[in-house]
């Protein structure tokens, strides 16, 4: 065991000296460079669809509309995103230069970081690896990415994809789990991009300490939604938005899903019928057959929500589903109403189909309610009151607060996706992605046209007068100060 650990990791170092050597070249600076392999990207989403919908099957019984929606799709968007914007965001921008630099020029050379390691969850298996790895090859860096090997087969159609697609000298895969993990964290990178948990997250972290090493986490956490007694007019909507948040995106297994909802007491039994009505209309009078709700990814995490279900602090608050079937690994959509806020189900990130309800007396209590816990990825909150909206704006701390919907944000290129304090730190999507991977050198060119006398020794109290004067960029005085008209300033 010990040999083939060493072997691996000899093997690793030589990998990456090939990735060094690779980037040392200068190939992944170039624009045609970073342009073909994301073109290459969008020809293996477009070309192995079955294959990817097919690994999603086996590894998480996703169903191909939600695989192709949240990996293929979101996927696609991204790499056109990235090629639309490419030439603006690699371009040099001038910076607008104080009186102190007069006469120079300045500007702000984007400039990829060199060999950046990515590894990635398993619960978007695509997604999660294709999104950071389009930012890592837009700004020009080597790349190795690990995959979660928790989803086996969408870890070999990846591997296949690096290995047929991508340019092997730049980019390469290593497939495995933590060990392989703690492998390539004891080596030297320029960047770590993180996905997973918290637990990892701070290993990863470790690490980083022993090279400088930057890194960026995304991680998890319990995501609350507020849900203000609704008008009926979109009563059915909230309702829709508000399972699809949940139960609709890898069965609840997301960083962005839905983990509990805080509403008020006397709205409660309105909303419980709500869900019950669109979950049979979703997912039929025998949801243990629906094909539209994924799988829980393995045994462990099975036995996990088995847990969860039969501690008997919580056995009273299920007020729907509650019924699984482990051969399939399937957990029905289950309700909960109010369990105890120290159970594990309420201090834990739930990361799968059960949704515990809280009850408030006054909705404005879900304010301090959110406040006394961690920061989480995302806060949804499903009211028209703006001194609420407000509240949680202003008082709250969250990746992202969403009024009126879920997940959204993540499909948005315009705005950062990345959480805050306990779910993590660092942003991608879009522009962001681009930037995580990249290091914004300055570049400032000074001319010989004109020297100021007083930027030298010997020191004076004239020279100082003109200094606070040109800091002030109070030209007149500067003049006055310099001819000796003016003594002090
Ligand atoms: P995890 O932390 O167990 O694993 C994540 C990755 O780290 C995997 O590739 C795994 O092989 C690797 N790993 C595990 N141990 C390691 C070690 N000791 N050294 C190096 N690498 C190691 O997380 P997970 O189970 O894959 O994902 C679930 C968690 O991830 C949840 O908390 C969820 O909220 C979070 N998550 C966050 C986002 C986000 O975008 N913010 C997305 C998906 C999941």
């Amino acid at each position: 065991m010990e040999k083939k650990e060493v072997k691996s990791e000899l093997i690793i170092e030589r990998e990456l000296d090939e990735l060094r050597d690779s980037f040392r070249s200068g190939k992944t600076r170039e624009a045609s460079w970073r342009r073909s392999q994301l073109k290459q990207i969008l020809s293996f989403l477009q070309d192995k669809e079955q294959d990817i919908l097919h690994a999603l099957q086996q590894d998480l019984s996703k169903h191909p509309a939600e695989s192709f929606r949240d990996e293929i799709g979101t996927s696609i968007k991204s790499v056109n995103y990235a090629l639309e914007g490419l030439n603006k965001w690699m371009s040099p921008n001038k910076a607008k230069m104080p009186l102190a630099a007069f006469p120079s020029t300045a500007e702000v050379v984007p400039e990829p970081l060199g060999l950046v390691l990515i590894i990635s969850s398993w619960n978007f298996p695509f997604g999660l690896s294709l999104e950071p790895l389009i930012g890592a090859i837009a700004s020009g860096n080597v790349v190795v990415l690990k995959p979660s090997e928790l989803a086996p087969s969408s870890s070999s159609v990846l591997a296949k994809m690096v290995g047929t697609y991508l340019d092997k000298t730049a980019i390469r895969i290593m497939e495995g789990g933590s060990s392989v993990g703690e492998l390539l964290l004891q080596q030297k990178w320029d960047k770590i991009f993180f996905t997973g948990s918290a637990r990892v997250g701070r290993i990863v972290m470790l690490a980083a300490v022993k090279n400088l090493t930057p890194v960026i986490l995304e991680l998890g956490g319990k995501c609350p939604a507020v849900v203000d007694s609704l008008p009926c007019s979109n009563k059915k909507m909230a309702v829709k938005r508000i399972l699809s948040g949940k139960f609709g995106v890898c069965a609840g297994q997301a960083c962005l899903a839905i983990d509990y909802i805080l509403t008020e007491k006397r709205f409660v039994s309105t909303l419980l019928e709500e869900m019950k009505v669109l979950l049979k209309e979703q997912y039929g009078d025998n949801p243990m057959e629906t094909k539209s709700v994924a799988r829980i990814i393995n045994k462990q995490h099975f036995s996990r929500f088995e847990d969860l279900l039969h501690d008997p602090s919580i056995k009273d608050s299920i007020v729907h589903g509650g019924s699984f079937d482990k051969d399939g690994l399937f957990i029905e959509p289950t309700i909960l109403i109010d369990p105890p806020l120290k159970s594990s189900i309420m201090t834990e990130e739930i990361f799968g189909p059960l949704l515990p309800i809280i009850t408030l007396e006054r909705i404005e209590d879900s304010v301090e309610f959110i406040k006394s816990r961690s920061n989480p990825l995302a806060i949804y909150a499903f009211t028209h009151d703006k001194t609420l909206q407000n509240r949680l704006i202003n008082e709250t701390s969250s990746g992202s607060l969403v009024f009126n919907d879920t997940i959204v944000q993540y499909a948005i290129d315009t705005v950062p996706f990345g959480g805050v304090g306990e779910s993590g730190f660092g942003k991608y999507h879009g522009k962001f992605s681009f930037d995580a991977f990249t290091h914004e050198k300055v570049i400032v060119r000074r001319s010989y046209l004109i020297d100021f006398w007083f930027r030298y020794p010997p020191w004076d109290y004239k020279k100082m007068q003109l200094f606070k004067a040109g800091y002030r960029y109070d030209y007149l005085n500067i003049a006055l100060i310099a001819l000796g008209f003016k003594k002090s300033y």
